[in-house]
């Protein structure tokens, strides 16, 4: 399996690229502007081509964009939407001139709103932005954990929503280990895995899973409790990666590691933890 994980801009997109290197990842997720904030300079054309000439000389892929944390794109709220379309749109146009290979987004929650108001409000957000920018990265739903009013957290949800939006051939699904695991998806164990994906398979089809996020989960089975841990440090353990990463066709989906960063050396130690148990031969 292609590994690695998500790096910050603060040193500009090239310089995410270069930590990617640095670090021997063979691929890397980044935000597109401050995931904090919700205005967004317009970029000079200089910075988009000084990052594709720089990838051009690696063997990166994927190269994974993820959208801020701020957009709710199935919020209830008017203004809150329209918000949120409008940076949705903006970063995937970045990404989309970036050359990126996936852009990755949480579908969002209903607060108020009844599930399926927030089911219409995300599909209608995605086909705006499918039909607004146009290019070669495609766009990924991401599983959630399941807090609260969050919509996307089963199979049966994303199943649903892919089965609204309009241009099929450019979305997929990244899933996220952590998210599935608090979603109550047993992710620990060599046979829940397989039933995972056994349910993957018939629900929405593998050929749409794309990436993964690969995260230990700090929260319990079904707890919903989205907090990231690191590889082998948490309740999913090192069994149900291992099952994972050799399995013959899932070994072949990119995965990314979004653990916690607190110490020099974090990345390192998870990258060479997930090789570790990529058996050979
Ligand atoms: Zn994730
Ligand atoms: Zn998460």
């Amino acid at each position: 399996m292609r590994l690695g994980a998500h790096l910050s801009i603060k040193n500009g997109f090239d310089g995410a690229l270069a930590k990617a290197v640095e670090l021997g990842c063979d691929g890397f997720q980044m935000f597109a502007g401050n995931p904090r904030g919700w205005a967004r300079k317009p970029l000079d054309e200089s910075e988009y081509q000084k990052f594709m000439a720089k990838r051009a000389a690696t063997d990166i892929w994927p190269v994974v964009v993820h959208l801020s944390y701020l957009p709710n794109p199935a919020s209830e709220d008017d203004e809150l939407y329209e918000k949120s379309v409008l940076t949705f749109v903006e970063d995937f146009r970045r990404a989309n001139r970036l050359g990126a290979d996936f852009f990755v987004f949480h579908p969002g929650k209903a607060k108020g709103a009844s599930m399926e108001q927030a089911m219409e409000r995300a599909a209608a957000a995605v086909n705006r932005v499918l039909e607004e920018v146009d290019g070669p990265t495609v766009l990924l739903f991401e599983n959630q954990a399941g807090a609260g009013t969050e919509i996307a957290a089963t199979l049966e949800s994303l199943a649903d929503l892919i089965g609204r939006i309009k241009h099929p051939e450019r979305i997929g699904i990244c899933w996220d280990t952590c998210h599935a695991y608090a979603a109550g998806y047993d992710m620990a164990t060599e046979e829940g895995c397989a039933t995972v994906f056994e349910g993957f398979r018939k629900y929405i089809g593998l050929e749409y899973l794309k990436l993964f996020h690969l995260n230990d989960c700090l929260g319990k089975l079904g707890s919903g409790l989205d907090r990231h841990q690191h590889i082998g440090a948490g309740e999913i353990g090192l069994a149900g990666f291992a099952w994972i990463l050799n399995h013959a066709m899932l070994g072949r989906v990119p995965g990314i590691l979004e653990t916690p960063q607190e110490n020099e050396g974090d990345d390192l130690r998870n990258l060479a933890t997930l090789r570790s148990l990529i058996r050979k031969g």
